[in-house]
C-alpha cells in the first residue's frame, strides 16, 4: 500500500508538470504524460493482458486499460493519465478501506496471545504458546491473557472474558476450574495445567473463525460475481457500437468525437464501488456481531438470519442452564450416597450436562481406576462398570431397554433412574433451572413476526411441557432421541415458505446433527462445548438466547445496507452512463462519479460494523 501512494504522488507530479508547463516542443508534454501514465497504470496493462491470455478476458482492468490507451490513441493525453491516476486513487483507497475494517475486527478479538510461562525444571521460562505441550503447567499473572486452555491448579482470581464472549463482568475461577485462552487475567496469579497444544486451544478456533468468515459467500455476493460476467462484455460490446454506428450514421469525421464518447463510457462502467462495497458490508456485520459476542461463520448465514421463520431451541443447556441441582436420592437397597457415588462414577466419562452436574453433587475425587467399559446412549443415559459391578444411569428408555423392573417415580423433574448389577437401586431426582434472559427472547421474536417457536427436548413431557408454558413456547416435542430431533426439524423445514429459514439453538451436545442440517445452526457454549462450534454456523459465546435477537438485528441492518449500496451504485451508473452516451459526460466526470460513489459505498459499509 505504501508502494503504491509513492507510486501515485510521483506520477502526479510529472503528470502536473506535464500539464501545467507549457514547453517548447510538445513532444516533451506527451514524453511526461506518458511516464506518468506508465508509472501509475502499467500494473493494471499487465494485469489486463495477463488476464486476457489465462483467459478472463472481461474485467475492471481490461477496461481501464482499453479506455486509457483509447484516450492516448485519439490525443487525449492528460485524460487518459488521469484516468488512471483516478483508478489508482480509488484502488489505494479501497485497500486502505478494507484493511482498516480487517485490522478494527483483529483488534475487536484481540485475543491472540504472544506469550506463555510455563514451568520447566523447577524455572519459569518465557515460550511462545505454541511450544507449551498438553499437561505441562504454566503461570498467568495478572494483567496477562491466558495463552492456554487449561484447568487451575493453584490461585484464584477474576477473569475478564469480554473479548470472547462480549460479556463485561468478569468471572470467577477458583482450583479446578477450567480457563479459556484469550480471556485476561485481573488480580491472581494462576497457575494452570494445559489441556489443549495452542492449535487446539479456543482462542485459535476463533481466530481460524473470523479469518475464515468472509470466504463463505452470502448469495448477494454470488450475485455481483455472475453480474459482472454479463455486464462487462455488454458494457464492452455496446461501446463498441456507439464508437461504430453513429460514424457510419453521421460520417467519419465524427469518429473522433463518438470514439471518445465509447471511451468515456467504458471507462464509466466499471463496477467496481459495487464489487468492494458489499463483501465490506458484510465484513462489516460480522465483525459488529463479533463485538456482541455472536460469532457468525460466514456472510451467507448472516444474509439468511434476515430471512427466518422457524426457530427451533433446544432445551437442556439452551433454554435452560444445564446446571442440575440433586432434589431428591430415593433408594432401594443402598444408602444415599452409595447410589450418588454409583452415579457419579458411572457418569465420569460423559460431558452431558447431567453428568457434569452428578459430578458436582458428588463432589469428591473419582478414581477412574474402578471404571472400565463406559459407554453413552445418547437421550437415554449411561452404562459403566464399577468396580466390577455394572451400573446403569438414566430414564425410564434406559430402563425398558435393559429390562429392568423399575418403580415409576411421577414427580416433577428430570429423574435418573439408577440400576445396579440387573436391578433397581433407586433414583435421583434433579431439577434445572431456566435461563434468566429465556423468556425475553421467546417475546422478542414473538414481536418481531417469528412465525413459529419451537422447543425439542430429549427430557420428560411433563418437564419439557412445564417449561414451554413458563416461556410461552407453543409447540413442543418431548422425549426425542438424538435421530428423532433430526426427523422433527427435517418435517419442521417442509413448514416454512421456500426464502425462508429455519434456525436451530442448541448447545452441542446430543444435537450436533441437528445444527448441522438446519439452515442455521447456532450453537450456545464456546465456554462449553467444542462439537457446538465446529458444528454450528453461528456461535454465542456468552450461552445467552437472547442475544439470537441482536444477530437478527445486525443481520437486517447489514443486508438493509448492502442493498443500499447496490440501488445506489446501479442508478448512478445508469445516469453517467447514458449521459456519456448522449454526449453530456466527460471521463473527467466519469472517473469523479466512479470515485464518488465507491467513497460513499464505503461509508455506508463501515456502518454496519456499529452496532448500539
Ligand atoms: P435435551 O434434549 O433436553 O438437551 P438430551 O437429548 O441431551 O436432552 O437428553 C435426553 C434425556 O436423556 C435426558 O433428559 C436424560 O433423561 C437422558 N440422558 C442423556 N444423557 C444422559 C446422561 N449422561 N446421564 C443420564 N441421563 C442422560
Ligand atoms: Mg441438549
Amino acid at each position: 500500500m505504501k508502494n503504491k501512494l509513492i507510486q501515485i504522488i510521483i506520477s502526479l507530479i510529472i503528470f502536473l508538470i506535464a500539464f501545467l508547463v507549457p514547453f517548447k516542443q510538445e513532444i516533451i508534454n506527451t514524453i511526461l504524460f506518458v511516464i506518468s501514465y506508465l508509472i501509475v497504470g502499467f500494473e493494471i496493462l499487465w494485469k489486463a493482458i495477463r488476464n486476457i491470455l489465462r483467459g478472463k478476458v472481461f474485467d475492471e482492468n481490461f477496461l481501464m486499460a482499453i479506455a486509457s490507451v483509447g484516450a492516448f490513441a485519439i490525443g487525449e493525453y492528460s485524460e487518459g493519465t488521469a484516468v488512471m491516476l483516478f483508478y489508482q486513487v480509488g484502488e489505494l483507497f479501497q485497500d486502505y478501506a478494507v484493511d482498516k475494517s480487517r485490522k478494527s475486527i483483529a483488534s475487536l478479538m484481540d485475543i491472540r496471545p504472544d506469550v506463555a510461562f510455563v514451568k520447566r525444571d523447577g524455572k519459569i521460562e518465557k515460550v511462545s504458546p505454541e511450544e507449551v505441550k498438553i499437561g505441562e503447567t504454566i503461570v498467568v499473572k495478572p494483567g496477562e491473557k491466558v495463552p492456554l486452555d487449561g484447568k487451575v491448579i493453584e490461585g484464584t482470581s477474576m477473569l475478564d472474558t469480554s473479548a470472547l464472549t462480549g460479556e463485561s463482568i468478569p468471572r470467577d475461577v477458583n482450583v479446578g476450574d477450567e480457563v479459556l485462552s484469550g480471556c485476561i487475567n485481573k488480580n491472581g496469579v494462576l497457575t494452570v495445567e494445559v489441556e489443549k497444544e495452542f492449535g487446539e486451544s479456543t482462542v485459535s478456533k476463533i481466530l481460524d473463525l473470523v479469518e475464515n468468515a468472509s470466504s463463505r459467500k452470502a448469495k448477494t455476493e454470488n450475485f455481483i460475481t455472475k453480474f459482472a460476467k454479463y455486464y462487462t462484455p455488454i458494457v464492452v460490446i455496446t461501446a463498441l457500437l456507439l464508437a461504430v454506428i453513429p460514424t457510419i450514421v453521421f460520417g467519419f469525421e465524427t469518429f473522433q468525437e463518438w470514439l471518445y464518447r465509447a471511451l468515456t463510457f467504458l471507462v464509466v462502467s466499471c463496477p467496481c464501488a459495487l464489487v468492494i462495497s458489499i463483501p465490506l458490508g458484510f465484513f462489516g456485520g460480522i465483525g459488529g456481531a463479533s463485538k456482541k459476542g455472536v460469532l457468525v461463520k460466514g456472510s451467507n448465514y448472516l444474509e439468511a438470519l434476515s430471512q427466518v421463520e422457524i426457530v427451533v431451541f433446544d432445551k437442556t443447556g439452551t433454554l435452560t442452564k444445564g446446571i442440575f441441582e440433586v432434589q431428591k436420592i430415593e433408594t432401594k437397597d443402598f444408602k444415599k450416597d452409595e447410589l450418588l457415588k454409583f452415579a457419579a462414577y458411572a457418569e465420569s466419562y460423559s460431558n452431558h450436562p447431567i453428568s457434569i452436574s452428578l459430578k458436582k453433587a458428588y463432589g469428591k475425587e473419582i478414581d477412574q481406576k474402578i471404571i472400565s467399559n463406559s459407554e453413552e446412549i445418547s437421550g437415554h443415559g449411561v452404562r459403566s462398570v464399577v468396580g466390577g459391578k455394572e451400573v446403569l444411569v438414566g430414564n425410564d428408555k434406559l430402563m425398558k431397554q435393559n429390562n429392568i423392573d423399575y418403580t415409576i417415580c411421577n414427580d416433577v423433574g428430570t429423574i435418573l433412574y439408577v440400576a445396579v448389577d440387573g436391578k433397581f437401586a433407586g433414583y435421583i431426582l434433579i431439577a434445572d433451572e431456566i435461563k434468566e434472559d429465556a423468556k425475553e427472547i421467546i417475546r422478542k421474536l414473538k414481536a418481531n413476526n417469528i412465525q413459529k417457536i419451537v422447543m425439542l427436548t430429549g427430557d420428560k413431557k411433563e418437564v419439557g411441557e412445564s417449561i414451554a408454558k413458563e416461556l410461552g413456547i407453543d409447540t413442543v416435542y418431548s422425549e426425542l432421541l438424538p435421530d428423532q430431533k433430526v426427523e422433527k426439524v427435517e418435517e419442521l423445514m417442509k413448514e416454512k415458505s421456500k426464502k425462508g429459514k429455519l434456525v436451530f439453538v442448541g448447545d452441542g451436545i446430543n444435537d450436533a446433527p441437528v445444527l448441522a442440517i438446519s439452515d442455521i445452526g447456532i450453537a450456545m457454549g464456546a465456554l462449553g462445548s467444542d462439537a457446538a462450534i465446529e458444528a454450528a454456523d453461528i456461535v454465542i459465546m456468552t450461552d445467552e438466547p437472547s442475544k439470537i435477537d441482536n444477530a437478527i438485528k445486525i443481520s437486517k441492518k447489514t443486508m438493509r445496507i448492502v442493498k443500499q449500496n447496490i440501488v445506489f451504485a446501479i442508478l448512478i451508473k445508469v445516469l453517467v452512463l447514458l449521459l456519456t452516451a448522449i454526449g453530456l459526460g466527460t471521463m473527467w466526470e466519469a472517473v469523479f462519479a466512479d470515485v464518488g460513489v465507491l467513497v460513499l459505498a464505503i461509508i455506508n459499509s463501515l456502518r454496519a460494523l456499529r452496532v448500539k
